[in-house]
């Protein structure tokens, strides 16, 4: 007697959805227990694939078949130690294998220089999160999988407490699915204004979205696994955020040269230590200032000609916008909208303690050159006078990439509800929890696609029992 089909929906296209579903129809190929696997994506079919489609998909690791030694201890202090060790040390175990698969569905890696900086090492689908997005589909498409976009999930349906459909909607049509597993990849809840404002507290609903795929993330999965139970995780008062040029149309335009230059508010005053650390270091941190703490939610980011010195300094600016350039700190400021005074009075100070050997001025690491004592708030890097017309402005605002609270998973990609599983159900991607007070750079891809891929093997493993 042959087995009965088993139904697995998977919930998002991004790269945990893919490599998920993937995985699944892989496996069901060689298993007894056959799977019919359909994945839903709430967008339309050119638009599915959420944050991945728009992402450069860096990916925290030395070569295509191996991660740095110190992964999960540098992971875990970007985090300040909190999170759950057996996650990361899981990922880094993985990623090797994961890598080699993507790989053999003929994604191409390379080792990209990263911005400015020299270090963590890193490597690049070739064609960025796209090129997963496209190679994954076509072989998920190939193994049997269906697609169905325009289709949102809405609910999750139970009996006796095990998951047996998604309720879902396409277009007018509102339905149950059928599923004996379900898989959540469906993001995070930077998307929801609402779910923003009660974590973030009020304005956080009118945070820019860095990415037009950062808009379809709306925590609906986070709620409907909460509704059946499932245990929360992760820092819920926790987002990715990057200082983007306001200015600009092109999506994510970043603009990371601030470190070696100054940052100052509508007031022409500083609020922080620019040189604290590599951009990597103080973007969240600074992108979450702008846009809670500074008037007008806006800063400007103050530097002159001595950044077209900086090799390869493009790299660091993702806005299609040129900085503002002027002569004159005084007609900077017009242009700028700054106080003119305010700025003159922040510089003459900045340039008095910027007393170090020039000299030692190094982009691409954290220099040693700092300002002197007597500068408030200190200048810990690359602390050169700004001196040199002409002067250049980028303003700057918050834009949000993805939140960190989301659903405990163990490390089999399985929901956890009261410190055990929930039958039927897993969870990869961003709409896990397993970050922390800074997201750790280049590791957000790599974890959805790695655990995205476990859950394939948890959903095959369980379903055959
Ligand atoms: C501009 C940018 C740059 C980035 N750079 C990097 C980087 O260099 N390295 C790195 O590691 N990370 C980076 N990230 C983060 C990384 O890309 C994401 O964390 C990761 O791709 C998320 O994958 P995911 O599969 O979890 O979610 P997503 O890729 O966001 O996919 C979620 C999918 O779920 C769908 N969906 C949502 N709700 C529903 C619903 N109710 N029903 C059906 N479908 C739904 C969405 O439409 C979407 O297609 C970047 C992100 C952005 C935006």
């Amino acid at each position: 007697m042959s087995a009965r089909t088993r139904n697995l929906i998977v919930v998002g296209q991004g790269a945990a959805g893919l490599a998920a579903a993937l995985s699944v129809a892989e496996q069901a190929r060689r298993s007894t227990t056959p799977i019919a696997i359909t994945l839903v994506d709430k967008a339309a079919e050119h638009e599915a694939g959420g944050n991945t489609l728009w992402s450069p998909a860096n990916i925290r690791m030395a070569s295509i078949d191996r991660v740095e030694p110190n992964f999960v201890r540098d992971v875990f202090s970007a985090m300040n130690s909190r999170g759950e060790k057996a996650y990361f040390a899981r990922l880094a175990a993985e990623a090797p294998a994961t890598v080699a698969w993507l790989a053999a569905q003929g994604i191409d890696f390379i080792q990209p220089p990263y911005y400015l900086a020299k270090g963590p090492p890193r490597i690049q689908p070739v064609g960025g999160g796209p090129a997963i997005v496209k190679a994954l589909k076509r072989a998920a498409a190939q193994a049997g999988v269906a697609f169905r976009y325009g289709c949102a999930a809405r609910q999750l349906v139970t009996d006796h407490e095990r998951i047996v459909g998604v309720a879902i909607q396409q277009a007018d049509v509102s339905e149950t699915l059928s599923a004996d597993a379900v898989l959540l990849a469906c993001g995070g809840f930077q998307g929801n204004g609402e779910m923003m404002r009660r974590q973030f507290g009020p304005g956080a609903e009118t945070m820019r979205l860095i990415s037009p795929g950062t808009r379809f993330n709306t925590g609906e999965g986070i709620e409907m696994a909460l509704a059946i139970g499932a245990a929360r995780e992760g820092d819920w008062n926790g987002m990715h955020a990057e200082p983007v040029d306001p200015r600009a149309k092109s999506p994510a335009p970043v603009v990371l040269v601030y470190p070696y230059g100054i940052v100052v508010d509508r007031d022409g005053r500083r609020f922080f230590d620019e040189g604290a650390g590599l951009m990597h270091d103080t973007w969240e941190w600074l992108a979450r200032n702008i846009h809670f703490s500074q008037p007008g939610a806006t800063a400007y980011a103050i530097l002159d000609s001595r950044l077209f010195g900086i090799a390869n300094y493009q790299r660091a600016i993702r806005s299609e916008v040129p900085p503002a350039r002027a002569d004159t700190l005084a007609e900077l400021a017009q242009l700028m909208g700054i106080d003119a005074d305010g700025l003159a009075g922040t510089i003459a100070l900045y340039n008095a303690a910027c007393v170090g050997d020039a000299n030692l001025f190094d982009a691409t690491c954290s220099d040693g050159l700092a300002a002197n004592a007597t500068l408030k708030p200190p200048k810990s890097n690359w602390a050169r006078a700004i001196n040199v017309p002409p002067y250049l402005a980028f303003p700057l605002v918050g834009a949000i990439a993805y939140t960190f609270g989301g659903l405990a998973t163990d490390t089999a990609a399985r929901v956890l509800r009261s410190g055990a599983p929930l039958p039927g159900l897993y969870a990869a991607g961003e709409i896990t929890g397993h970050y922390f007070v800074a997201a750790p750079n280049a590791v957000s891809v790599l974890r959805a696609l790695v655990f995205g891929r476990i859950a394939g093997h948890s959903v095959v493993q369980d379903l055959a029992r």
